[in-house]
């Protein structure tokens, strides 16, 4: 708040209780100054009015109000006892006990602060002639929030009479005779227009003891007090008795006036929803009965709403936490230098831990997987904090209401252009699974499902029916979000899931959180019963507008933990170790990710090559090569590449054959295959194992019989909503890639049974040619080791050998016999042969090249 006069005030340097008591004493009566109360916002309109009521108690302020409007005041009330913070009594006690010992200010009647010396003439005029503005207001809208819970929060309307007191009003409106008998909260964060509670000062006696140990509040209750949850939820704090949330306030704008805004029931519940990191999540969406807290981050690019590190850190203050810290690794420096679609197929380096102090122990909350953006990281590791601290917030499951179809009302086309207006749905209504495009069969369910990871975009109307009532809720124009994820409700979800772009669906569901209702913006749902609201049911109307289907590698991070695409690159790092291989070939390394993680490493590898045919990805790939291998090894020649002599990227075709490329200890071909035409393919076989010839090659492709469960997570309501939410990895898959539940396992794996001809799943990515079935895959890689002398061995990444087999499947090829007795030697002498015999020239561009000092060959 801006206050001049605080911002000039030089405090004493304040150490005793004592002496922050004598500092508390003459702030309360300097507020009470001429002087100050000219200048004094915001308390100068609340003085004016104070000072211009009627009943003749001209310029006495509760002392309620002194606490929460002077931050002076406030901070010195903490200062002496931190509890004032949450319960502010301990500041009332305060505030009086420094009225009584000053001798500028008295206390009146108990908790009323008046100046001793009446004001001067002059001050009178100057302050009071000035927009004397008794008559400016007559009514304005509160919320009334009965302590008892068998009764309704509603709205009322306080009535200020020309020149009353609003304070009085309000306490009258609470059953208590004037102002100073109630309590004042501080205003409610993100509240509109300063609304604030107010609440009847509990009836109990206060003793303040010496100012060296804590305030004594001795409680003597006559009467019983009542605890008012809603409002102690609003707060944060206990409130005991009925409470009024009402919004009396004043800007610079407003000139020297106290403002009364009306605050809507809406407002009210909307407040309430706010208290929990998912409500928070709900209201910058502001799609509240279709919207969850996603339980995983993948990328902000993915991400609607607010993001959970700002949902964390509100939720903290909110709990009067100590801010998160955020601490983040990095297993790779280099890698957030280049931008995020750089490092396609590439697993990422950061991990962060999110730690909170927690009723004085430190909890930690770790990311969900490694991110290739440092934010990423954060807000994953935010997200799980996230759903740890709110799991005390029961999530009410839904559930998906048996609706009969009345034989007379047949599903009525409903368009969401003319939203749906004529229909009449008292009789019965059209269930979620029955649709006007009539195709809601299992099989065409499966053909029909939207990926996970998939971005949809659907516009959407809830309704409230039934009893008479058809009411519209909420509706968004255009809302995006992401499958399997569970960024929505369950059951629309998994109806969404099967449905293609254009198609229009209708769900039923029955109303479970009256209170999310009421938050919804629509005034009218006030005027029912809230029994009336109980018996509706929430009709949903979807349309779904948009879908982009994940990448592969988004897909296939969002669903493993460790990626995919990490666990390939592990299964490679493993078999060069284990085969101490000194070269290393990568055919169609892309963007360098297997690269990249090998040079991180301990090897034996002395030389690398990397062959593309993409000039675009191999730039990235040197890049970041040259990063790490050339920037960051500069005086530290001892470390673990330090092995390393050579590294080369070429420019070329795999269907073309290059000398240079012979005699590696080890190739790997990883993800390249099906993104060949046939022809190409069966020439780069030829080439790499007959001419070529490494001792090893690693090749791995996607498995297609594994699509049906990449494809199908997203249906699973189970794994989208419910007691699953806070899945530890992925979506549903453990880092092996089984589900966590067996018997969810079992039943997709009859589901890829009679989907076994495979031919109507889609395929991973837009750029393959083609995905293998294992029978398919081992077919090809059998007949090309069988032509060129090596035994080959299946494995894979991703899932299990069992059915339907790893989500990568992986061939290893192992050289028979050596070409030469001399593996050194054999490269030249076979160059020279080819070379000779078969104009087996150099074809391939250089792009990129590393080289050892003193390092030729
Ligand atoms: N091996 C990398 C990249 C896989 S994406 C990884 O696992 O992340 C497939 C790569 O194959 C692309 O970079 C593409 O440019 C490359 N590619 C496709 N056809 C090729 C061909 N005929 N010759 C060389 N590279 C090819
Ligand atoms: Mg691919």
């Amino acid at each position: 708040m801006g206050c001049a006069y605080s911002c000039e005030m030089q405090l004493p340097k304040v150490s005793t209780p004592e002496e922050k008591m004598e500092a508390l004493v003459e702030r309360i009566g300097a507020v009470f100054s001429e002087k100050v109360i000219m200048s004094f916002y915001p308390f100068r309109e609340h003085f004016k009015v104070a000072m211009t009521r009627k009943d003749g108690r001209s310029g006495a302020v509760p002392a309620a109000a002194l606490a929460v409007l002077d931050n002076r005041i406030s901070s010195l009330c903490k200062s002496l006892h931190v509890s004032s913070e949450n319960d502010p009594l301990f500041a009332l006690a305060m505030i009086c006990e420094a009225a009584r010992r000053s001798s500028f200010v008295c206390c009146e009647n108990g908790y009323l602060i008046k100046r001793k010396v009446v004001f001067t003439p002059q001050f009178e005029a100057e302050f009071l002639g000035s927009n004397r503005q008794e008559e400016a207001y007559s009514k304005f809208k509160a919320v009334y929030i009965p302590s008892s819970e068998d009764l309704i929060v509603r709205n009322i309307e306080i009535d200020l009479e020309p020149r009353s007191y609003y304070m009085d009003t309000l306490a009258r409106n609470l059953g208590v005779r004037e102002g100073s008998e109630i309590m004042m909260s501080r205003t409610i964060p993100r509240a509109p227009n300063d609304a604030r509670l107010y609440y009847a000062i509990p009836d109990i006696q206060i003793i303040p003891k010496s100012w060296e140990t804590p305030v004594g509040v001795v409680l003597q209750g006559k009467n019983e007090l009542v605890y008012n949850r809603r409002a102690s939820d609003l707060l944060g704090y206990s409130v005991y008795g009925d409470a009024i949330l009402a919004s009396v306030g004043s800007t610079w704008k407003s000139e020297g006036k106290l403002v009364f805004a009306d605050v809507s029931l809406s407002c009210y519940y909307r407040l309430l929803l706010g208290r929990t990191p998912e409500g928070n999540y709900k209201l910058k969406r502001d799609a509240i009965l279709v919207s969850k807290l996603p339980n995983s981050f993948s990328s902000r690019a993915q991400w609607r709403g607010t993001l959970p590190r700002s949902l964390l850190i509100d939720f903290c203050h909110q709990h009067r936490l100590a801010d998160p810290d955020f601490v983040l690794h990095s297993t790779n420096p280099s890698s957030d230098m280049l931008p995020i679609e750089d490092r396609k197929g590439s697993n990422g380096s950061y991990r962060c831990r999110a730690k909170i102090v927690h009723q004085d122990q430190v909890v930690e909350f770790e990311s969900e997987h490694h991110y290739r953006n440092r934010c990423d990281a954060i807000q994953s590791a935010a997200l799980r904090a996230l759903f740890h601290l709110s799991k005390k917030v029961p999530t009410v499951p839904h559930h998906v209401q048996n609706v009969q179809l009345s034989p007379t009302s047949t599903s009525k086309c409903l368009s969401l252009d003319d939203r749906a207006v004529g229909c009449e749905p008292e009789n019965g209504f059209v269930n979620g699974n029955v649709n006007s495009e009539g195709s809601s069969n299992p099989v065409d369910y499966l053909n029909k499902a939207i990926a996970a990871g998939s971005m949809v975009c659907m516009s959407y109307n809830v309704w409230l029916v039934g009893n008479g009532v058809n009411m519209k809720v909420e509706a968004h124009e255009e809302f995006e979000f992401q499958i399997g994820v569970g960024g929505i409700i369950g059951e629309l979800e998994s109806i969404i899931s099967g449905m293609h772009i254009d198609a229009y669906e209708e769900l039923l569901l029955p109303v479970d959180n009256i209170e999310n209702i009421l938050a919804t913006n629509q005034e009218t749902v006030h005027d029912l019963e809230n029994p009336v609201i109980e018996q509706c049911s929430l009709k949903y109307c979807i349309k779904v507008l948009r879908i982009v289907e994940p990448s592969e590698d988004r897909m296939e991070s969002a669903l493993f933990s460790p990626p995919l695409s990490k666990q390939r690159n592990e299964f490679a790092l493993g078999k060069i170790r284990e085969l101490n291989a000194k070269s290393l070939v990568d055919f169609g390394c892309g963007s360098g990710s297997l690269l990249d993680v090998v040079v991180d490493q301990i090897t034996h590898l002395e030389c690398i090559a990397g062959v593309d045919i993409s000039l675009k990805s191999l730039l990235r790939a040197a890049k970041s090569l040259y990063t790490k291998v050339v920037l960051q090894k500069n005086g530290d020649e001892d470390n673990y590449s330090s092995k390393l002599k050579k590294i080369v990227l070429y420019e070329g075709s795999l269907a073309q054959p290059d000398p240079r490329l012979c005699g590696f200890d080890i190739a790997t071909c990883m993800e390249v295959v099906e993104h060949m035409d046939p022809e190409p393919l069966k020439r780069a076989g030829d080439i790499i194992l007959g001419k070529y010839a490494p001792r090893t090659l690693i090749l791995s492709t996607p498995n297609i019989e594994y699509n049906v469960l990449l494809q199908k997570v997203a249906l699973d309501t189970k794994v989208s909503s419910g007691e699953n939410r806070v899945v530890s990895s992925g979506a549903c898959l453990n880092s092996s890639g089984h589900f966590e539940e067996p018997a969810e396992r079992s039943s997709i794996a009859n589901l890829s049974d009679d989907e076994s001809n495979a031919q109507s799943i889609r395929l991973r990515n837009d750029d393959h040619r083609f995905e293998w079935t294992r029978s398919e895959f081992q077919e090809w890689a059998n007949s090309l080791a069988l032509r060129f002398g090596y035994t080959v061995e299946f494995s894979g990444v991703g899932g299990c050998a069992e059915d339907p087999g790893f989500a990568t499947q992986i061939a290893i090829f192992t050289r028979d016999l050596p070409i030469s007795a001399s593996e050194e030697n054999r490269p030249n002498s076979l160059k020279a042969e080819i070379d000779a015999s078969q104009r087996f020239f150099p074809c391939y561009r250089e792009v990129w090249k590393y080289k050892k000092e003193g390092f030729r060959k």
